[in-house]
């Protein structure tokens, strides 16, 4: 028989299964290590029953993160589970095949490399470290040209939209550089290029655009921020480089939008990094980041490990890492090849279509992505003064849908929005019951009284009490007070979530 914990402390809190009660007979302390073993089906039925309370990765709209792949990838993958990436000498196929995946992608990217040279670039975790690492490049090619003029190279920054992802934040404050963001601005949710540029200093290592906006999956006019740039360049006698943040877009403009000019194609791009596990068609756990010659990649950043005599060179910013990632990105790209990767992609954009016309439908939202882009739909409501997007993505995850409300960063941060990514696997049958979802959500909220209405209320009466010290007198509010204490109460509201900011999207 399973014994119970009483104890409410968190240091006696223990694991408690019914069905491991076949299996075991005394509790498991959940955060230390138990005295003895149990039997490996106990342990199974445990952390399978806890685990049955996360969402279904499926139904998280929210993520832009692959979550189904073919039965064949997945037995690869668990084939190549126990491989550590690192071992380059003792798993040099695995090497091999990253080498290849580089390759594809620069040439996909039109990095200008001859026939028989090789790509520069590595696989990582995620764009995060890619981007950790093309920071670094740039952060270091800049001070080596700073040393050597004999000029100050302690104060670098980094030009960037306010839309930018968190992990250029975390690059910001890691590796001491500062971050010169342009702000946006109720209707532009993007950087703009003529702002980037004029923001641009002797101490800028680099701009960085971004390929798809997480906020709105809106693309950043790059070609325009390579050609002012250059006329700046010229006039200032910098030299100031463009990366591009393609972590969601990489895998769609080449193949939705292929007379776009947005990467190596545009001279001042010398680095870009992209998603493996978006639209790369992978599960979570890999990106890349490509520089558009050895000359972008400083020499002193490149460790060289010398296994069974083959020079092996590294920049990563961990050493162990599984290597099923990387074989199933190899996958993707010899079962897709051009054509699947583009009808995948044509495919999502339809199904993000056929959302948009329904959501527009409705006549309560705006929406805010563009027709080009990442296949994602974001909307705010018309009309916020009743209820709120935060209240819609409450009520629709009653349905299984995880949909994230946010609010858009400075200067637009009256904004907030509803963001619908699609992916691979969220196909037009379940596009089509999301939409009869929201129209049910929409519905029932329209027939409840509005929470913001009542907050207000008890806000001014709490007011008035500190205030007048009177009492709870409730005197009836003119419809003028109202709606400024409906509009008063949303601000602070936004304000409050504007404080977490993107948390839960990514
Ligand atoms: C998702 C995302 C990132 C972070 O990428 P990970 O692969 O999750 O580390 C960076 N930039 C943009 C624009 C993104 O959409």
């Amino acid at each position: 028989m399973v014994v119970f914990s009483t104890s409410q402390s968190d240091a006696n809190a223990s694991v408690q299964s019914t069905f491991a009660s076949r299996y075991a007979t005394h509790c498991l302390p959940k955060y230390r290590l138990g005295e003895s073993s149990i039997p490996k089906d106990a342990a199974y039925q445990i952390i399978h029953d806890e685990l049955m309370l996360d969402g279904n990765p499926r139904l998280d709209l929210a993520s832009f993160v692959t979550t189904w792949m073919e039965p064949e990838c997945d037995k690869l993958m668990v084939e190549s589970v126990s491989k550590n990436y690192i071992d380059m000498d003792a798993n040099p196929v695995t090497t091999d095949l990253q080498n290849r995946c580089v390759n594809m992608i620069a040439h996909l990217f039109n990095a200008p490399f001859g026939e028989h040279e090789t790509a520069v670039g590595v696989g990582t975790v995620g764009s995060s470290e890619a981007i950790m690492l093309a920071g670094l490049a740039f952060k270091r090619k800049w001070q080596n040209k700073r040393k050597a003029e004999g000029k100050p190279f302690d104060k670098p920054n980094l030009v960037t939209g306010a839309n930018v992802q968190v992990c250029w934040e975390k690059f910001a404050r890691y590796f001491e550089v500062e971050l010169k963001e342009v702000k946006l601005s109720v209707g532009y949710y993007v950087m703009d290029p003529v702002k980037a540029v004029e923001m641009v200093d002797e101490n800028t290592i680099c701009v960085a655009a971004i390929l798809g906006s997480t906020l709105t999956g809106e693309f950043e006019d790059v070609k325009t921020l390579n050609d002012l740039l250059t006329a700046k360049n010229k006039e200032m006698g910098y030299d100031t480089p463009i990366h591009v943040d393609a972590a969601s877009g990489g895998f769609i403009a080449p193949f939705l939008y292929p007379e776009l000019e947005w990467d190596f194609r545009l001279p001042l791009v010398k680095s870009i990094n992209v998603s493996g596990h978006k639209y790369g068609l992978v599960y979570a756990g890999v990106g890349w980041v490509v520089w558009r010659s050895k000359d972008d990649l400083p020499d002193e950043l490149i460790f060289h490990i010398n296994y069974l005599g083959a020079d092996q060179p590294t920049f990563t910013l961990n050493f162990s890492k599984g290597s099923s990632q990387i074989i199933a990105q190899y996958y993707q790209f010899i079962r897709l090849g051009f054509e699947g990767y583009k009808n995948i992609m044509g495919n999502c954009m339809a199904n993000a279509e056929m959302l948009r016309k329904g959501l527009e439908k409705m006549g309560c939202f705006e929406i805010l992505s563009k027709e080009v882009g990442v296949p994602l739909v974001a909307f705010s409501l018309k009309d916020s003064s009743k209820h709120t997007v935060f209240e819609i993505a409450n009520s629709i995850r009653k349905f299984g849908w995880i949909i994230p409300a946010y609010i858009m960063p400075a200067d637009a941060q009256e904004v907030a929005v509803l963001r619908v990514v699609i992916r691979e696997e969220f196909s037009r049958s379940l596009a089509e019951r999301l939409l009869s979802d929201f129209e049910k959500v929409m519905k029932e909220l329209e027939e409840l009284p509005s929470r913001i209405a009542q907050k207000v209320a008890q806000i001014t009466a709490a007011e008035g009490e500190v205030k007048g010290g009177e009492g709870v007198v409730h005197k009836k509010m003119s419809v003028k007070e109202t709606e400024d204490g409906v509009t008063k109460h949303w601000k602070r509201r936004l304000l409050d979530a504007g404080r977490k900011k993107t948390s839960g999207i990514c």
